[in-house]
Order: structure tokens, then sequence, then C-alpha cells
């Protein structure tokens, strides 16, 4: 018997019916916190205010079944939508929209149709604008693509470019890096490489992937990207040295210019 079916069981063995509602409720709150996952649709609050906002009425799953580029031309009727809503027994909370880019991935409708249906700001537009304050899909991080190298046949030095011919923002935030490689000694690896700035985890690439169980997947930014930590500050980047004057806690020694940095970098014995 599965541990949920236990934990059903036990539940019922133990309460009344009235208090088994809300423990099975908060049961499937705790499956979301062990399943980080997940992948949200664009415009998505972090996880845990997402998961406060929604008020999972489908509407984002609707708009993505009847977005225009989704008509089937066959039929004249819409596709299976890339949004779907979690049902009970698996591991999202029951209710909740999210997708699985291997079998639907985001096909970054300019429009945005899902973001903008949704009634409770769970997916935020104003999290997907521009500059000029318009909305835009490139702006959105459902999540960060990882490769995993061993499997990525590109690697082995066989020429493969399935996942950066796909990915809408080719050359941004998918590239193709040039590498002799050494082992043939004539020939050249074109290896994949992500860009986390730019890629939006629509996982085109991921399903676009021509290993038997992709090579390049989708993970959520939580999980995907790394922290170097507030103390590491980039002395050749403004930004960072703004962000060291802005922050109460911070202080630096030494203003760092790009010069002094190299002449650092070029005068230290390692
Ligand atoms: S942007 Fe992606 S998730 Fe939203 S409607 Fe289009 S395909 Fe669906
Ligand atoms: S439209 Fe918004 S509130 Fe409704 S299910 Fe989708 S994310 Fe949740
Ligand atoms: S998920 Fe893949 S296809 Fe989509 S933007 Fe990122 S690298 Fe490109």
């Amino acid at each position: 018997m599965s541990s949920r079916r236990d934990f059903i069981a036990t539940s019922f063995q133990s309460v009344g019916l009235a208090t088994v509602g809300s423990l099975l409720w908060a049961g499937y709150g705790d499956l979301t916190k062990k399943s980080p996952l997940v992948l949200r649709p664009p415009g998505a609050l972090n996880e845990k205010d997402f998961l406060s906002a929604c008020i999972k009425c489908d509407l984002c799953s609707i708009a993505c079944k009847n977005r225009d580029t989704n008509i089937d031309l066959k039929t004249g009727l819409s596709k299976e939508p890339t949004i779907k809503v979690a049902k009970a027994g698996g591991n999202t909370l029951i209710g909740t929209p999210y997708f699985t880019p291997r079998d639907i991935p985001c096909y970054m409708c300019e429009d945005i149709p899902c973001a903008k249906a949704c009634p409770s700001g769970a997916l935020d537009m104003k999290t997907l604008l521009d500059k000029n304050n318009k909305a835009n899909i490139n702006n959105s991080s459902m999540g960060l693509a990882v490769i995993h190298k061993e499997s990525c046949i590109a690697f082995w030095g066989i020429q493969c470019d399935a996942c950066y011919r796909v990915c809408p923002l080719m050359d941004d935030a998918l590239t193709l890096e040039y590498k002799r490689n050494k082992r043939t000694g004539k020939h050249s690896y074109l290896l994949p490489v992500v860009n986390s700035n730019s890629c939006t985890g629509c996982g085109l690439c991921e399903q676009a992937c021509i290993s038997e169980k992709s090579a390049i997947v989708v993970l959520p930014d939580k999980i995907s990207k790394g922290r170097a930590g507030d103390h590491y500050v980039k002395g050749w980047d403004e930004k960072d040295q703004q962000r060291v004057k802005n922050s109460k806690g911070l202080t630096t020694k030494t203003k760092h210019t790009k010069e002094n940095i190299t002449n650092y970098l070029n005068e230290s014995s390692f």
C-alpha cells in the first residue's frame, strides 16, 4: 500500500470525517514542499506566494488550450494545452497549474494569454514587463535549462544541434561553442551552452532533445541556480558595487576599478 493510502487509512481510523478533509489538504500541501521540481506557467510568483495566490480556477490552462497558435489544422480543434491542472495522487498541489516540457513545452506566446487570464495575480503580468512597460514573454522565468554533458551526444563529438535550433532565443539563451576535439585531433565539438540570464525555461529544447531521456532539462530556478553570497563583490561591475553601497550590512574598504582589479590579478603571486 502506498504511503499516501496509508496516510488516508490511518486518518479515517483515528479522527472524524470533517477533520479528514483538512488533513488531506494539509497532506497535499506537504507534498508540494517535498516536490520542488514543479514548473509553473509564465509570470508565476515565487512558489510560496504562488500557492497562496492561485485560486485554482483553471483559467490559465483554458487560455493556453484556446491560444491562437494551438489549433489543429486538420480538425480545427484546440490541441492539448501546455498548462495542466494537478490532479489528486500526483506530486503537485491539487488544482494548481504546471507543465511538463518533455510532453508539451511552453510555446512562448507573444500575447501571453495564460498570464493575462489569471484573475488572482498568481501569474503576474507585472513580472513580464520590459523597459517600455510592455509585457514580453522573453522576460519570463519559468525555470532554467540544464545540460547533462555525459548524455548529450554533442559532448561525445557527434554533431547534434536539435536543442539549439528549436530555442526561441537562439544565440542568446542557447549558444553553440566550438572546441577542438583532442581525441580525434581533426574535428571540433559544437557544444550547446545555456545562458541563465536569457533562458526562460520554456522547455522547447527539452522536448526536442534526441536522447532517449532528455540530456537537457528545465529545472525551477530555485533548484538550478547557485548563489555566490553577498560577500562576493564584482569589483569590475558598477551595478554590483552599487549593491554593496545600498546594503546596510555590507562594506568594502577598497573602491575597485577595472584597473586596480587587473593590477591585483597580475601582481598577485598565485
Ligand atoms: S505562453 Fe506558454 S503557457 Fe502561456 S498560453 Fe502560451 S504556450 Fe501556454
Ligand atoms: S488562472 Fe491564476 S488563479 Fe486560476 S488556476 Fe491559473 S494561476 Fe491559479
Ligand atoms: S528552455 Fe531551452 S529552448 Fe527555452 S529559452 Fe531556455 S534554452 Fe531556449
